[in-house]
């Protein structure tokens, strides 16, 4: 057996270690019973990006490409609307969500041609990476019972350039300004894809983290575009096992008011730093003295699914009636059939997509 710590529970671990312990597969491991947030336009454009840069049909023509790129952004609302339920999920804001949607997505293929130097390698990948243990060279970290512990998460796209190096791919909605350059480059969910994937495919270097910034209000005048635009053919030389290189500027970005695409290149100490903080943090989090307390903060318990509880046991109180009442076990996560990081099929060039759940 393996002790799964995936992104969203380091970020939760160290956000705040109550809503972690409730939350977090590895611990209590409940979840809200009266449904979730309202639907998630990033999720649903995220969803239709990964068939935008799905590799199989990254040479066919691109007005064949929009029409699949619409059906799995509405498959995705569709999907999200029927989780969350009840009125925040009426059929007019569905709709106001898949108009947005799709005028946003027809803006991204007016212009993402002229900044995609690159060629999709993989699309939504899941990701497991043991953690090397810093006190034990050759030795892996494991829980206090001996189990072994690994890193998981999702990686939006891997590409690679025309200089033959890959670069993992981050898509972003954004609401407000963008993002400071600074925090970028801290990205810490980024930085560890490019960490964990060469110890997940061995020899496969990563040069830099890509974030692909996509303004939410994108699209609003509509496009001049009347087809999508082809996007340049990269011819790269190889596709395995290389030496990831840091040569070249450190931070390149370049957009327009609607979109935004940044590179920033990884060096290995930058790289090996971040596995070495990785490993500090699952260690105190799968220790057997750990301290769980809350860390209250306005912004971050304002958007918290645990609140009742939490307000409860601040009191001194026991939360577990509330508990009971109103949260229940996450079921097992379940492989989705048809998903497309599954990778049961081929993502090679003409690979047609699998077929999705309708
Ligand atoms: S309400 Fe705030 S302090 Fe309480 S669990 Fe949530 S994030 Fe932590």
């Amino acid at each position: 057996m393996a002790y799964r710590i995936h992104a969203s529970d380091r970020t939760a671990f160290k956000r705040c270690r109550r809503q972690w312990d409730l939350s977090s597969r590895n611990r209590q491991n409940l979840e809200p019973i009266a449904g979730f947030g309202p639907i998630d336009l990033a999720q649903a454009v995220r969803d239709a990006l990964a068939v935008y840069y799905f590799p199989g049909m990254w040479e066919w023509d691109r007005s064949i490409v929009a029409p699949l790129v619409h059906q799995a952004l509405e498959r995705s609302v569709r999907t999200q609307a029927k989780a969350v339920g009840g009125d925040q999920a009426d059929d007019q804001s569905v709709q106001e969500t898949l108009d947005r949607g799709r005028a946003l997505l027809d803006a991204y293929a007016a212009w993402a041609p002229t900044v995609d130097h690159f060629t999709p390698i993989r699309v939504d990948t899941d990701f497991e990476a043991e953690i090397p243990d810093p006190a034990t060279p050759g030795a892996n970290l494991v829980t206090p019972t001996g189990e072994e512990i690994r890193y998981c998460d999702r990686v939006d796209m891997l590409a690679i350039d025309s200089d033959d190096a890959y670069w993992v791919v981050q898509h972003r909605l954004v609401t407000g300004e963008w993002a400071d350059h600074n925090a970028l480059q801290l990205d810490e969910r980024s930085i560890a894809w490019s960490w964990a994937w060469p110890q997940f495919y061995l020899g496969m270097q990563i040069t830099g983290t890509m974030y692909n910034e996509i303004r939410a209000d994108a699209g609003d005048g509509g496009t001049n575009a009347t087809h999508p635009a082809r996007h340049q053919q990269v011819h790269h030389r190889r596709m395995y096992a290389r030496t990831g290189t840091v040569s070249g500027e450190r931070l390149h970005a370049e957009g327009t008011d609607g979109f935004r695409r940044t590179l920033v290149r990884r060096g290995a100490a930058e790289l090996a730093a971040a596995g070495a903080n990785l490993a500090a943090e699952v260690s105190a989090a799968t220790s057997t003295d750990l301290e769980v307390y809350p860390s209250p903060e306005p912004n971050v318990c304002a958007r918290c699914s645990y609140r009742p509880p939490c307000l409860i046991l601040n009191q001194g109180d026991d939360a577990t009636a509330e508990l009971s009442k109103s949260y229940r076990q996450r079921p097992p996560e379940s492989v989705q059939e048809g998903r497309l990081g599954g990778v049961t099929w081929s993502m090679n060039r003409g690979a047609a997509p699998p077929r999705w759940p309708s």
